[in-house]
């Protein structure tokens, strides 16, 4: 499979040059240049197939004959390794869980996947790769996880000191091997800011790549949930509706290449909180990105979402198609923190800051009689413990995965500017 940038300055390249250089040479993100539908009697017996098999038929065309089959299966079976249920919310309602992986946020899938395919492509060049990223909280966990032990790949993970979450920290701090992580003096953007000088400075001779969810392998096998969900509720023949709890719009674009492989989804909500580019776009056409704005569903908080773009292609650039299959709506932290209030109240169920404002979403779009509607839950509640705790009547009971990495000890590099980042990574 070759992928083209939506720049459309750069020539067409393969799965692999995608995967290992993440962006185009003219920053242009890479597209699929062909996306054939699955076959109608896959999808109607789609019961009959594991989830293995299914993220194998999903996702074959886009690494084309890069991988060998048998290798890909492998892959995915290290991957999809946990389960994701649709847990019935309310009458019409269900919430699907990506919250079972090994850091307990949907990023798991994507990062392991990406991480392995890394491994895969550089097994015989002596050159290590080297991924660098920056978060903001969960992303670093997921992959430092997923990347832990892949050989030939170094990871070196910024993330801004005293501005995530204790658990957050251990998780991207605590596993050593080829993980590094570097605490920054600073804001998330600060460290976005040096991850992107890095990539554009000369002197640093090393095979860079990036791993937030502009690279395609990190992108692409999102689709996976969107299957697996319609794998739990097709018996129901109720028309399905998607939202999808949304900052960079990497997870709700690969639902909607789901659908252009011929899953049946009628209708996709992208939730925001307050930044709400993308919700004001759909209103006057125009898109105005803006700095992000701090709120308790802070791994949505962006103000530029990197995917959209891709989500506009997928449209072929036209607004109006795009309208009548996709809305997006923002939502306050009050309308969050009374929505977490709202359904622990009616069925007990403790959703975290993302996840309320993927049922807002579902709420504000109004499900007919004949609709199912579906929140995405993106991380577990108890990565977001301050918040649910003071909400909500609960005390969140630690998961074994939190446990593992609570007591470990903390290991990090202070960086105070991009100096500090060039000196490590020259080393
Ligand atoms: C990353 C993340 C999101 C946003 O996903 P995008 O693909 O960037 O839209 C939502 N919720 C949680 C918990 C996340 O970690």
């Amino acid at each position: 499979m070759n992928y083209y940038s939506l720049h459309h300055k750069s020539p067409k390249t393969t799965f692999k040059n995608a995967v290992v250089n993440g962006i185009a040479p003219d920053r242009g993100l890479y597209f699929p240049e062909s996306i054939t539908p699955l076959s109608k009697n896959f999808i109607d017996n789609i019961a009959n197939y594991s989830n293995h098999e299914i993220a194998f038929e999903a996702i074959k065309q886009f690494v084309g004959n890069e991988i060998p089959d048998e290798k890909l299966k492998e892959i995915i079976a290290e991957t999809v390794s946990f389960d994701f249920p649709v847990v019935p919310v309310d009458n019409n309602i269900g919430t699907l869980e990506l919250f079972h992986g090994p850091t307990m946020a949907f990023k798991d899938v994507g990062a392991k996947f990406m991480a392995k395919c890394l491994e895969y492509f550089n097994q015989d060049n002596d050159d290590e790769v080297t991924v660098l990223v920056a978060t903001s909280g969960d992303t670093g966990g997921a992959v430092a996880n997923g990347f832990l032990g892949a050989k030939g790949v170094n990871v070196v993970i910024l993330y801004p000191s005293g501005k995530v979450s204790d658990i957050q920290e251990k998780q991207l701090t605590t596993l050593g091997q080829n993980i590094t992580a570097l605490e920054v003096d600073g804001v998330f953007d600060d460290c976005q800011e040096m991850v992107k000088t890095a990539f554009l400075d000369d002197e640093i001779q090393k095979t860079l790549t990036s791993a937030n969810s502009i690279n395609v392998a990190r992108w692409l096998p999102q689709m996976f949930y969107f299957f697996f969900a319609y794998k739990q509720l097709h018996k129901q023949h109720k028309d399905l509706v998607f939202s999808v709890p949304s900052g960079n719009f990497g997870n709700i674009c690969a639902g909607i290449m789901a659908q252009k492989l011929g899953l049946p989804i009628k209708h996709f909500v992208a939730s925001t909180n307050v930044n709400d580019t993308v919700p004001n776009y759909l209103v006057d056409g125009i898109y105005k990105p803006k700095p992000s704005k701090a709120t308790i569903s802070n791994a949505m908080d962006v103000g530029n979402p990197s995917n959209f773009i891709r989500i506009q292609q997928l449209f072929n650039n036209d607004l109006n198609a795009l309208k009548s299959a996709f809305s997006s709506y923002s939502f306050s932290d009050d309308e969050t923190r009374e929505t977490m209030k709202e359904i622990y109240k009616n069925s007990g169920y403790i959703a975290d800051p993302h996840g309320a404002v993927g049922y807002l979403g579902l709420q504000k779009h109004g499900l007919q009689e004949h609709e199912y509607g579906i929140f995405l839950e993106t991380a577990h509640p108890v990565k977001f413990l301050d918040v649910v705790e003071e909400t909500l009547p609960v005390q969140v009971a630690i998961p074994e995965q939190i446990k593992k990495v609570i007591d470990k000890e903390k290991v990090a590099i202070k960086a105070a500017s991009y100096e500090d980042l060039k000196n490590y990574l020259l080393q």
